[in-house]
């Protein structure tokens, strides 16, 4: 085991998730560094580090954090031993994982090579497919026609999921019915992705009827030794992006459990996984799972897997990239055996959207905010404080509201009280639509799939 401890951290993101990151380096002793853009001068993010920089001079607020030369040279200079990509902005970006190599920092995630054979969904389909993990059917490269995708719906039929190969957060997604949407919908799939990507490449998969969502979470080293953290439900969405989520899902049995994190360590064994991921699969209402697509980065829900295994996975990823092995006693992991399911948690993404217009992101300034607390519940917040201006530039996601109980029904309980106290005025805000969900029958019986939402208008009320 060769271990090379880090002094000091960047990370390369902001809001939430590098304030998460902050804290995880804190508890380690190890110095932390923040960029913030022009736009988030004020940012909570900025404050939390030991010392931050403004990056981006001249580019947009989203630009700002895709600097990937600014950013590099800021961190040697800097004497940055790594950075943490967080998730969004360049955290599946092989050609940023490629710079930090050449520059000798450590990325805090899997490298270039993991992140090319799995980013892109067509070829992390060939991935499962090699390590016999069921997938949806669907084309095995990318559809460049209407002949071929003419030809796919004649052996699959309809519905039709137009998928883009790059895509993520539920863009270049179309689902087709009939030839008709099949012409427009990978002409429309297609420049979304283009737009949203720089790559406009499609394919297609069938496209499964109301299934649930539900994904694993792995961590590797750098030796082969892989473990998953058992499985999350997030088949609360809407517009194909994750409200709600549940670790770990409900009504699975231990049978089926057991296969679906066989099939993500089949897939992570395959690549020889380093570091944090997530496998994420379609279960239909036979029980069937299929595997969709492997995220290679820390994500948005990583807080419910800690809350039901007790382990601080972000402080397991700094410690697997200095070169810890997972069963050396900083990590504490001898063997699969030694995770551990104990009760359930939700979280609950609290957004600065107005359900009942839509959704449409509302901004400007906090006037006040009282957050809540007491037994179970865990809050993950960017800059949300009486005063804090919301921009409407970022993703609209305010505070992570998870909370824990030892059933569905007793962390439904914890985290509904837990929206039921928040306070938060000045701007506006879906906690009433997230407690309307934790409190429907089909929630606490746990048998929402991905059409749930959708399904239930009555819940923006
Ligand atoms: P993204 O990378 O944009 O998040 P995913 O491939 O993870 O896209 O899919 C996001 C969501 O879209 C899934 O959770 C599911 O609700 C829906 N979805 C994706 N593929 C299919 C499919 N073949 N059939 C039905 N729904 C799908």
């Amino acid at each position: 085991m060769e271990v090379k401890k880090f002094n000091k951290i960047m990370a390369a993101n902001r809001g939430e998730i590098a304030i998460r990151i902050f804290r995880a380096c804190i508890e380690l002793g190890i110095k932390t560094v923040a960029i913030y853009s022009e736009e988030d001068r004020v940012s909570l993010h900025r404050y939390k580090a030991d010392e931050s920089y403004k990056v981006g001079k001249g580019k947009g607020p989203i630009e700002a954090y895709l600097g990937i030369d600014e950013i590099i040279d800021l961190a040697k200079k800097k004497d940055v031993d790594a950075i943490h990509p967080g998730y969004g902005f360049l955290s599946e970006n092989p050609e940023f994982a490629e710079a930090c190599e050449k520059a000798g920092i450590a990325l805090i995630g899997p490298g270039a090579t993991i992140q090319r054979q799995l980013g892109d969904k067509v070829a992390a389909r060939k991935v499962a497919i090699e390590a016999a993990v069921p997938v949806v059917p669907g084309t095995d490269k990318p559809v460049t026609s209407e002949e071929e995708a003419l030809l796919f719906a004649a052996k699959c039929g309809y519905p039709i999921m137009i998928k883009a190969a790059a895509g993520g957060g539920g863009r270049g997604m179309r689902i087709a019915r009939n030839r008709q949407e099949l012409a427009e919908g990978l002409r429309s799939a297609s420049s979304e992705a283009k737009a949203a990507f720089g790559n406009p490449s499609v394919f297609l998969e069938k496209y499964l009827e109301n299934p649930k969502h539900v994904e694993v979470q792995i961590m590797g080293d750098k030796y082969g030794n892989v473990v998953h953290f058992y499985d999350r439900d997030c088949s609360i969405q809407r517009r194909h992006q994750k409200v709600i989520e549940i670790a770990p899902s409900p009504n699975l049995s231990a049978a089926k459990r057991q296969e679906l994190c066989d099939y993500a360590l089949r897939i992570a064994n395959h690549v020889g996984y380093v570091n944090a991921g997530t496998v994420e699969f379609l279960m239909d209402a036979d029980g069937n799972f299929y595997f969709i697509e492997v995220n290679t980065r820390i994500q948005v829900e990583h807080t419910v897997t800690e809350m039901v295994t007790g382990r601080n996975l972000v402080r397991n990823q700094i410690r697997v990239a200095e070169g810890y092995r997972l069963d050396d006693p900083e990590i504490g992991i001898r063997s699969q055996k030694d995770i551990q399911l104990n009760g359930f948690a939700i979280q609950a993404r609290v957004t600065t959207e107005d359900p009942t217009r839509n959704f449409s992101p509302d901004f400007g300034t906090i006037t006040a905010y009282r957050s809540p607390g007491g037994f179970g519940v865990r809050l993950d917040a960017g800059s949300a404080f009486p005063g804090a201006r919301i921009s409407p530039h970022y993703d609209s996601l305010l505070v992570k509201i998870s909370g824990w109980g030892i059933s569905l029904r007793e962390s439904a309980r914890t985290t509904a009280r837990a929206l039921e106290e928040f306070r938060l005025r000045g701007v506006k805000c879906n906690i009433g639509f997230l407690d309307n969900v934790i409190s429907h029958p089909t929630f606490l019986a746990g048998a929402c799939d991905t059409s749930f939402i959708d399904n239930h208008p009555e819940l923006f009320q």
